[in-house]
């Protein structure tokens, strides 16, 4: 809840966006979602995103440019058609159809609750983040999530994701379909002569933060798509989640073990 908020500001570019903030406890509001979770939020103004013109996204012949107050259900809603149709499917498996109505991709980029179905999507898709402001750069994501660079005077602007024309699927496990995710799983693979050329396979909700399986996926590549030691490969991952109440680690960890075998049976 927002409470004792003194002042709303409603910049129409980034540069004041970014003006405001500079005066200190400003704070963004994209689609507000973090805000009405319970607990007490007390702001000296609040800035409302809305119209900085980063709703959009754009297509370039190397790739899709999304703006950071772009929906989920938009871009649940838009025609991926290659591997970048894992991000497709995190945004529309992601919480309810009200509030996807709401989140943004920035804010979530920006706030990365444990439950976000977003990290483990970008992280397969090698995204990169365009942040505005004391810490402008173009961030490549597992550096962005690493480094955590928002530090109330900065914005993040855009997310880039380059074409991806190779495979791209995405599980999500929650136990009812409203509830936080306990594991999500994205999988980009591009194939050659019938053998794995590209391999990116990211795991989320699982550990502190999303990662990236680099021992895995450099074992993977260059064998068949249907090979039997993918699966051999697959369940000698160690990996050890953090606990929760809902469900046990080894269960979750099995979970990704199947989601990501899974992904090549389909691939195959
Ligand atoms: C009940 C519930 C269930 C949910 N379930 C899921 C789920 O299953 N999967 C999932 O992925 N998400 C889920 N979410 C969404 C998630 O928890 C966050 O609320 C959401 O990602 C925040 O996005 P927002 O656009 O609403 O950002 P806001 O709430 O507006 O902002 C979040 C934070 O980011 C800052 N901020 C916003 N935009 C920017 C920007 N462009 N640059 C810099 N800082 C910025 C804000 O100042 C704030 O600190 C759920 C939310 C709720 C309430």
């Amino acid at each position: 809840m927002l409470v004792n908020v003194k002042n709303w500001y409603r910049p129409e570019s980034v540069t004041g966006a970014l003006s405001v903030m500079k005066k200190g406890g400003v704070i963004p509001y994209a689609g507000g979602t973090s805000f009405h979770r319970g607990g007490k939020i007390t702001a000296a103004g609040m800035i409302d995103l809305r119209k900085l013109d980063l709703d959009f996204i754009h297509e370039t012949e190397s790739g899709t440019t999304i703006g950071a107050c772009t929906r989920f259900k938009d871009i649940a809603n838009y025609d991926f058609t290659d591997g970048r149709k894992i991000l497709k499917e995190a945004c529309s498996q992601a919480a309810s159809t009200s509030l996807r109505n709401l989140i943004t991709i920035g804010g979530s980029l920006s706030s990365i609750p444990p439950w976000s179905n977003i990290p483990a999507a970008l992280l397969a898709l090698n995204a990169e983040i365009e942040i505005a402001g004391t810490k402008a750069s173009k961030f490549g994501i597992e550096k962005f999530l690493t480094e955590k660079p928002m530090d109330g005077t900065s914005l993040i602007t855009r997310i880039y994701i380059p074409k991806s024309s190779g495979f791209g699927i995405y599980y999500r496990y929650s136990k009812t379909r409203f509830d936080y995710s306990l594991v999500d799983t994205a999988v980009y693979i591009e194939v050659k002569d019938e053998k794995i050329e590209t391999i990116r396979i990211a795991v989320g909700n699982l550990l502190p933060k999303a990662r990236r399986l680099p021992n895995l996926e450099e074992s993977l590549k260059g064998l068949p798509i249907n090979s039997e030691r993918i699966a051999d490969l697959v369940d000698k991952l160690e990996i050890n989640p953090t606990s929760s109440s809902i469900a046990s680690k080894e269960f979750r960890s099995n979970l990704v073990k199947v989601f990501i075998k899974r992904a090549f049976k389909q691939v195959g």
